[in-house]
Parts: structure tokens; C-alpha cells; sequence
């Protein structure tokens, strides 16, 4: 694929292996949805959301059924040839890609069931598809991304943290049954009752044990409208003390915060939302709250979690979603979060981030993340730092920004962090083991027993 003018090519791995192709996929079983060969098919799963490698595969499953995914895993595993799943392609370093492989593009799998409180969810799905269809019902998932185009198997994969993680947890916290393709070709169903040590690898577990083919989610009572604020912090300091606050006392139903850049240095900003009825409360929820300014509005719920939608439109119309996206993110511990945020954000260099870059800081309550991945630093509570940037036209080169976030991964680790695994850093074998810690040798026997052969992901490079 010929990249647009202003971008870089994608560099295609040397060290990528190409197993048994050409004739590979002759004798295929019939199955319900299609394989495709064409070049439209091969060149959408060579590229990501990243665009900073590209692996092309030799085939792209376009599955009808969660059978289809079964049987084309059993024939891979019997060829050599590796696979993996892919939602929405969102990620930023090829994880999603397999060099001369079989990506199974899951988009076609996508039905939706709401029942009672439950939604029985294909992981193809959107999460925006999703919420449209439980909202006429009254209800909600619980736990959102920012951004809800991104598939619900994408999202399980890597854990799906949001706002909401102070009162519900990621959303991997809730799931309560998973369909499941092992990498033995095996359909499967996981719970945290029946084969948990599945269900525990396979949820935030970067699809190293089973692709994900259906997952029941609880659904919540979902709220009308929501009282909406944005305050400004004048340091690092002020805004994870005001977050901490907020985190202990549960006030707010969502928070999150970000840093901004200005002329004359940053600004801290917190974002918090109070669900139905809080308007006439504005004193209670924020009249001890030391902010410089502050700015509430009421908001339908849906235009509230979609609120990222007219940024998107805006970034897509200058060419920066479409530029590469070296993007890194952390959680520090609490104890050595201002310290590093503060380092971090003096030390970067004009360019470091590119014009439409999001820098993410907010508060995760580790008690509220009950599965065992994503992995949390050892701390009550610690914080998501992201560098979401972009290599914009005069910014940094993808490669300087990627080597920055290697330097960053040091320093996270320095510090008692960790990274959420969603970015584009460099990692070696001992980086991951050390990234997994107590959960690497369950993660180690899990993948053994359910992908003996190591078929599954091989995009993410931890085996
Ligand atoms: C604009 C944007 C905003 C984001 N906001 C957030 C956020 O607020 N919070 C957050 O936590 N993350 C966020 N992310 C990161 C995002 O959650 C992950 O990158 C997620 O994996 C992307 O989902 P996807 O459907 O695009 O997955 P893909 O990129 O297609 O796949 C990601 C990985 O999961 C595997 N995979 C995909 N589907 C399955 C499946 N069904 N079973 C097993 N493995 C599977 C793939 O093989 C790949 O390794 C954001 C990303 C972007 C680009």
C-alpha cells in the first residue's frame, strides 16, 4: 500500500518469519463466512491505527460464524502458519498484524442481545453499537473507553480503562462469561466458575491464550442526563491531590484529567461528570474544590461518552488521524506520580508530541480492578499517564518519538510503574516477564495449555 505524501512508509520487520504460504490456504474447509486473498482485504490488516509497521498477511478471515474462527485456527495450527484476531485495528504498534499469516477480522461477527441485565455481545462489535442498542432499554454498560469505536474484543484484549474505573472498574471487571478459540482450535466458554484460569488469562491478556468470539457484559441502569464539569489545576501536585480526594469520597460518577500545554508552560485539567439530578449540587460537588476556574454543563448520557466525536471529525479533517501514532501509556503508583509527570512534562522538547497530542492523567483506585490484567503498579491507588502523541509535519520523527517511549518504559519502571500495553514501545522478552511479575508464570502455563504451539498474536511479541 502507497502511503499518503506526508507519511512515512510503514517499515515492513525484517525479523519477521513468512511460514509455509503460497499454496498454505488451497484446502481450506468450507465455511460460513469468506477468506480473502484480494488486495484490500491484505493491505486494511497490514496497516493499524499506529501506521508505524506494516506485516501483511497472506489471508484475511471475514468469519460467518465463531465456528469459522475455530476451524480456520485448527487449520493454521495444522500448517504452521500463524493468527490473530482483529477489532477495530485501533492499535499502534501491529498487534494486530500477522507477516504471512491469517488475520480473522471480527468486525462480521457482531450481533448484539440485551437480556434483563446482561448484553450477549459478538466481540466485533463497537462499543458505540453497543450502548445504542441497551439505551432504549434503560441500561448501560458500566465502564466505557474515551473512545467508543474501538471493538469490544479489541478493548477486553487489553483491559478498557475510562472515567468510570473509580466506581465500576475496567471493563474487563464486567464480564461475566467469555466465548472463547483457543489456539488449539478448541470453542470453548470461560467464566470465573467454569475454566477460570482461561477466563483470567484471556481477559486484558492480548489475545495470547484464545481469541475472543463473544463475551455477556453486565449492563446498568443507564442515567438520563449527565452534570458535566471541567476545572483547571495550576500543578501537577493540585491535581492529583484534588483527584485523590475525589477518588476516596466517590462523588463524582466519572473522572478523569489531563494535562494541557500553554504559551507559558501547563495547565492541569480535571474532568468530572455527576449522573441525573446532580445539577442543583454544584456546591456540594465542587465548592471545596481548589480549581482556578471551573465550567458545568448538562449533557444527554450518550452525547457525554461520545464526546470525543467532534475532536476526531476535527483531527480526521487536518490528516492527524491518519498520521502515525507512536502513543505510550502508564500507571504510576501514586507515591512517585508527581515526580515523574513533572520530569517528564519539563523535559519535553518542542515537537516531542505533535500539534494534536492528548496527554491523559487520572486516578486508578486499584482495589476496583478485581481481574488479575491489566497489571497494576502495588499501590491503593495510582494514575494513568499518557503520552498520546503524534508525528505531525515538524514534530518528531515516528522513530525519535518511539525511542522516546522507550526511555519513558525506563522510567515508568524506575518508578514503580507499569505500562498499559496498548502503545508503541520497543519490549524484550525479559521486559515483558518483568511487565507481568507475579501473573507471568500463570500467563506462561496458560498460553502452554491453550496455545501449545504458538499460534495466537504473535503481533504483540511476548512469546
Ligand atoms: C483513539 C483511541 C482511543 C483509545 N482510548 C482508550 C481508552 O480510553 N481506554 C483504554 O483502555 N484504551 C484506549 N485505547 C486503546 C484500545 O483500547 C486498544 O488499543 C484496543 O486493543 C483497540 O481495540 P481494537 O478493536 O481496535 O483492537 P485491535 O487493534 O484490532 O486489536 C488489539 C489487540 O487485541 C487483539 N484482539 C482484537 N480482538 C480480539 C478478540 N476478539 N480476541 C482476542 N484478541 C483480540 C488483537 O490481535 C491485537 O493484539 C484507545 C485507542 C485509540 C486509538
Amino acid at each position: 500500500m502507497t502511503p499518503p505524501p506526508h507519511l512515512p512508509a510503514a517499515q515492513p520487520d525484517p525479523t519477521d518469519s513468512a511460514p509455509g504460504v503460497g499454496t498454505a490456504f488451497d484446502t481450506v474447509p468450507a465455511l460460513d463466512g469468506e477468506l480473502r486473498f484480494d488486495q484490500a482485504a491484505l493491505d486494511a490488516a497490514s496497516t493499524d491505527f499506529g501506521h508505524l509497521v506494516s506485516r501483511p498477511p497472506a489471508a484475511v478471515l471475514s468469519p460467518g460464524s465463531a465456528q469459522d474462527v475455530a476451524t480456520m485456527v485448527r487449520y493454521c495450527r495444522e500448517r504452521g502458519l500463524k493468527v490473530a484476531g482483529r477489532g477495530q485495528g485501533h492499535s499502534t504498534n501491529g498487534q494486530a498484524q500477522v507477516p504471512s499469516g491469517l488475520v480473522i477480522d471480527l468486525g462480521s461477527l457482531d450481533s448484539i442481545e440485551i437480556r434483563d441485565d446482561t448484553a450477549i455481545v459478538q466481540t466485533g462489535a463497537r462499543w458505540s453499537t453497543l450502548v445504542q442498542a441497551s439505551l432504549p432499554m434503560g441500561l448501560t454498560p458500566p465502564a466505557f473507553t474515551d473512545y467508543l469505536e474501538l471493538s469490544v474484543g479489541g478493548t477486553l484484549s487489553a483491559g478498557g480503562l475510562g472515567g468510570q474505573i473509580g466506581r465500576h472498574g475496567t471493563q474487563v471487571d464486567n464480564v461475566l462469561e467469555l466465548q472463547v478459540v483457543t489456539g488449539e482450535g478448541e470453542l470453548t466458554t470461560c467464566s470465573p466458575t467454569e475454566r477460570p484460569d482461561l477466563f483470567r488469562a484471556v481477559l486484558g491478556g492480548l489475545g495470547q491464550c484464545g481469541i475472543i468470539t463473544r463475551a455477556t457484559l453486565s449492563l446498568v441502569p443507564a442515567p438520563r442526563s449527565v452534570r458535566h464539569y471541567v476545572m483547571f489545576f495550576g500543578s501537577v501536585a493540585a491535581l492529583t491531590a484534588q483527584q485523590a480526594k475525589l477518588i476516596e469520597d466517590g462523588r463524582f460518577d466519572y473522572l478523569v484529567g489531563q494535562a494541557l500545554p500553554t504559551p507559558d508552560g501547563w495547565t492541569y485539567m480535571i474532568e468530572a461528570a455527576a449522573y441525573d439530578g446532580a445539577a442543583a449540587d454544584d456546591a456540594r460537588l465542587t465548592g471545596d474544590l481548589e480549581h482556578t476556574s471551573i465550567e458545568a454543563q448538562d449533557v444527554p448520557y450518550f452525547d457525554f461518552l461520545n464526546r470525543l466525536a467532534p475532536a476526531v471529525e476535527a483531527f480526521e479533517s487536518m490528516g492527524e488521524w491518519k498520521r502515525p501514532h507512536p502513543w505510550y501509556d502508564s500507571l504510576l503508583p501514586a507515591s512517585t506520580v508527581n515526580a515523574v509527570v513533572t520530569e517528564t512534562l519539563s523535559g519535553l522538547k518542542a515537537g516531542a508530541l505533535g500539534v494534536s497530542a492528548v496527554v491523559l492523567l487520572y486516578p486508578v483506585p486499584t482495589a476496583q480492578c478485581r481481574t488479575p490484567l491489566p497489571v497494576m503498579p502495588d499501590e491503593d491507588l495510582v494514575y494513568l499517564f499518557s503520552l498520546l502523541k503524534t508525528a505531525s509535519p515538524g514534530a518528531d520523527s515516528a522513530e525519535e518519538m518511539v525511542a522516546a517511549n522507550r526511555s519513558q518504559y525506563d522510567a515508568t519502571v524506575a518508578a514503580g510503574g507499569r505500562w498499559y500495553p496498548i502503545g508503541s514501545v520497543p519490549l524484550t522478552r525479559n521486559d515483558w516477564v518483568h511487565h507481568f511479575g507475579p501473573f507471568w508464570a500463570e500467563l506462561e502455563a496458560a498460553r502452554h495449555r491453550y496455545d501449545p504451539d504458538g499460534v495466537l498474536t504473535p503481533g504483540q511479541r511476548i512469546f
